[in-house]
């Protein structure tokens, strides 16, 4: 037996008891005649005593030559200690060692393994297992299994089946490229893995399977923006015979009980906000409510004058900064070229003081009097002692930016604290989305989110103004889940195709099968999938979900501990009948 006790339990009710622990040598202190170990594992930390008289020469001879990370086994006898530590749960005991076996030795870790460590990121991702020793990972990882373990029970509990999907599949689209696998019984043929299970899920539906969920791993070739993986994970479901609001009411359900058996959290019912309330209030389809500084477009208010940058733009529009008057000239200085910095890319920014006395002074009082000036106040919902930030130009552009805007000075105000919550369904997506460097449209969330029922004629009049019954699940300025109720009937999806631009031979050759299985009697169905890193890390209050993943891929998208993508040998290749062109 390695272990009475793991070192975490110990306590002051075990004094006199004899115990067996098994674990890794945190640190130790020696004395020559007295040494102190910290014994570590999964579940906390017990200290050891070894002493001359009271083990035995030998044994202490031994403990003097352990070193950090060394896996041992002692038994011994839990006494109390003399100096206690009020800060671990194991702080009023110590074990007197009687029998030490080493079980393996270390060679010295690469950085510390403690709370606080002096590894850089790079390290601590090449001997990720070491990093896993830490409390600050180990518990992201424990905590992810919890979510996960709720979100199995909440289910379960609500009649959904798990049942998994396969891996080596043809593509799907879900707006990425796809990862693909050669066959090698099937020459120069290749599986796509699954961006989503989202054809599978649906021919369940088909299968009469009613209520399916999945915990499952999707794979997407995307550039790495900051915080992707090209491999994550979703909670994928699907229900027959539903409506939109049976979806909201169940995964609304869902979300609140994880709010509350995960974090103690109770929440009233979720708002819910249109699309496009919330590209015309906030600029953004996943705005952060915990705080306001809603958009006030102010066309209406600020063109027509002389200001011809006004005038030519699409869209002026500004939002009111709280305190924001007792910035100085230098820090509005410093917040302008911080909207023009690429990353941004306002061509400028105009801004309004609103003084404590009701006066106002902008950097355009050439242009705008103060009555001018009181109505920018007023659509941005500015008070006295605040500041009237404004973009202008084209639409889709100035949100963006000046939604950048508004999360950044929130973050610089304190207004998104972790531990408040905010979640927001936002519905009534556009189906379609104007790609405007092609020119053509794609789907937005993808081909077979059904239109809005009555809105398929529009398709070919005015395909940008077709709404559909997709919707996203928002949590603190953050999209957690999305999905929409499916098109069922061939003649549908195959309209569908068609306007995205595939032929008949082609809608057939990639999605014949989900076509033909329309025609044996298809459920309506709907769904949607949540992304489960994200939400783990939302619910753990920490941002990057890398912290909850425990073996994750660089940005680059390597993994640097086994050193993957690699270069496979000659003889592979040729069993594939492939030829690197590089
Ligand atoms: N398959 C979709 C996605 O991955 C989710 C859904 O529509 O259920 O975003």
């Amino acid at each position: 037996m390695y272990r009475s006790h793991n070192c975490g339990e110990l306590t002051a009710s075990h004094i006199n008891t004899e115990v067996t622990l098994s674990g890794w040598v945190q640190k130790s202190r020696d004395k020559g005649f007295m040494i102190w170990v910290d014994l570590r594992d999964r579940y906390g930390i017990t200290q050891l005593i070894f002493d001359e008289e009271r083990t035995s020469k030998v044994i202490l001879e031994q403990a003097q030559k352990l070193g950090r990370e060394f896996v041992i086994q002692i038994k011994g006898t839990v006494i109390e200690r003399e100096s206690k530590n009020k800060n671990i749960p194991t702080g009023e005991i110590e074990v007197l060692v009687k029998e030490l076996t080493i079980l393996n030795e270390s060679l010295l870790p690469p950085f510390t393994i403690e709370d606080k460590t002096d590894g850089g990121e790079d390290i601590r991702m090449k001997y990720r297992y070491l990093d896993i020793r830490r409390n600050p990972v180990k518990n992201n990882l424990i905590f992810r299994a919890k979510v996960t373990q709720e979100v199995r029970n909440f289910l379960s509990n609500n009649a959904f089946i798990e049942v998994e999907t396969p891996y080596l599949i043809k593509s799907t689209p879900e707006g990425a490229r796809d990862f693909v696998v050669p066959s090698r019984m099937n020459e120069g043929e290749f599986y796509a893995l699954p961006q989503s299970p989202q054809t599978f899920k649906q021919l369940l539906m088909v299968g009469g399977m009613d209520k399916y969920f999945q915990i499952v791993k999707c794979f997407r070739d995307e550039d790495l923006r900051a915080d992707r993986q090209p491999e994550f994970t979703q909670i994928d479901c699907e229900m027959a015979f539903v409506e939109q609001e049976d979806i909201l009411n169940v995964f609304e359900n869902l979300t609140r009980h994880l709010l509350k058996e995960v974090n103690g959290v109770e929440v009233d019912k979720f708002p819910r906000m249109l699309y496009d309330d919330a590209m015309r209030l906030y600029g953004n389809d996943k705005p952060d409510i915990r705080f306001g500084m809603e958009f006030g477009e102010l066309n209406d208010v600020a063109q027509h004058k002389e200001f011809s940058v006004f005038n030519s733009a699409e869209l002026v529009v500004g939002i009111a900064v709280p305190g924001g008057n007792a910035y100085t000239r230098k820090e509005i200085d410093k917040l302008i070229d911080w909207v023009k910095r690429p990353q941004v890319g306002a061509l400028g920014m105009i801004y309004c003081r609103v003084n404590e006395d009701g006066t106002f002074k902008s950097s355009v009082d050439k242009f705008f009097d103060q009555e001018d000036l009181a109505k920018w106040a007023e659509k941005t919902g500015a008070k006295a002692g605040d500041l009237v930030c404004v973009l202008s130009g084209d639409t889709n552009k100035v949100r963006a930016q000046l939604s950048a805007l508004r999360m950044e000075l929130a973050t610089r105000l304190g207004l998104r604290d972790p531990k408040v919550f905010a979640p927001l369904w936002v519905i009534d997506f556009p189906l379609l989305e104007l790609d405007e460097e092609t020119g053509h449209y794609h789907a937005m969330h993808h081909p077979f989110t059904s239109p809005k029922p009555g809105q398929i004629e529009l398709l070919d009049t005015n395909p940008g103004e077709v709404k559909a019954n997709a919707y996203d699940l928002v949590l603190n300025g953050n999209e957690i889940g999305g999905g929409s109720i499916r098109i069922h009937d061939k003649a549908t999806q195959a309209i569908m195709l068609k306007h995205l631009g595939f032929s008949e031979a082609e809608a057939k050759a990639q999605f014949g099968f989900l076509m033909d299985a329309f025609e044996y009697g298809a459920p309506p169905h709907g769904g949607l999938a949540f992304g489960l890193d994200r939400l783990v890390s939302i619910l753990g209050g920490q941002e990057t979900i890398r912290d909850f993943i425990a073996f994750p891929k660089n940005n680059s998208g390597r993994d640097v501990m086994i050193d993957a993508p690699a270069p496979i040998d000659e003889a592979q290749l040729k069993e594939l009948n492939l030829k690197l062109d590089l």
